[in-house]
């Protein structure tokens, strides 16, 4: 058999080129990095989880006219989706204070913000993605005012749907990370949601006990961190007869 052309291979992801013209095969992984890849592991099941949740999460996006990448799953751990230009930024938003923010501006993990704050870091693992201004943004042609206009409209409305989503089976968004790609129709650019949304790039914490549910409990060795994917994924009614750690096949005599 043939093999596919690997494209890119990222910490919890790996690209291969798509069937079809205009697709690639997005791969998910098991690995779990933290803290710019210092911190490491293979959690099982991880990279099963994350497929089909950010299947979920898209396909919600897709349901409410949020133009992304996904065009269909085609198994347990891979996705057909649409090849975007990346924009080299990492878009957040937060509706509770809590990691790097709560970090830099001393306050308590959870204390919420006085409405949804959106910021930019500049995808680029050798600096640590640091935060960046939109000024910067706009001043290195790293996409322009109407771009910017369009992503921050694009980010509010996906913490609306999610944290919407969310609440209805009982957990806060504290605050989350997506990446926007552009794709080109002729002449005309359109700017759509890309890479993931999963609980990798989450905060999220149930309602009634603030129990982390998720990447926050690898990153802080807070638990068993497939575990808190599968509570998310069995309260999102998504996978809800799978058991995710089937463990390796046994032999049979
Ligand atoms: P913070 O800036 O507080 O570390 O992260 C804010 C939010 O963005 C969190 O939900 C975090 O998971 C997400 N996030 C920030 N950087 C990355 C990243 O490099 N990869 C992923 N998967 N998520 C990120």
């Amino acid at each position: 058999m043939a093999r596919r052309k690997k494209i890119y291979e990222g910490k919890a992801k790996i690209l291969y080129e798509g069937p079809e013209p205009g697709t690639y095969v997005q791969y998910f992984k098991d690995d779990a990095t933290a803290f710019n890849a210092q911190k490491k592991a293979t959690i099982e099941g991880k990279g099963v989880l994350n497929n089909r949740l950010s299947e979920f999460f898209m396909t919600g996006l897709t349901n409410i006219g949020i133009p992304n990448h996904f065009i269909r799953r085609l198994n347990m751990r891979e996705q057909l989706i649409r090849q975007v230009e990346i924009i080299p930024l990492e878009v957040i938003v937060r509706n509770f204070a809590a990691g790097t923010m709560a970090k830099r501006l001393g306050m308590e993990e959870g204390t919420p913000l006085p409405r949804p704050i959106v910021e930019f870091s500049y995808k680029n693992d050798a600096l640590g993605d640091p935060l960046v201004p939109e000024e910067y943004i706009l001043a290195f042609g790293w996409a322009s005012q109407q771009d910017m206009d369009d992503i921050v409209s694009i980010a509010l409305r996906v913490n609306d749907f999610l944290a919407g989503v969310m609440h209805g089976v009982g957990i806060k968004l504290i605050d989350f990370k997506i990446e926007i790609g552009r794709i080109w129709d002729g002449d005309f650019m359109r700017l759509i949601v890309a890479d993931e949304i999963s609980p990798d790039s989450c905060r999220l914490w149930d309602m009634k006990t603030n129990r982390k549910l998720d990447k926050d409990v690898f990153r802080r060795d807070l638990g068993d961190l497939a575990e808190a994917y599968t509570e998310v994924a069995r309260r999102l009614g998504v996978m809800q007869s799978a058991p995710v750690n089937i463990g390796k096949p046994k032999l049979i005599n």
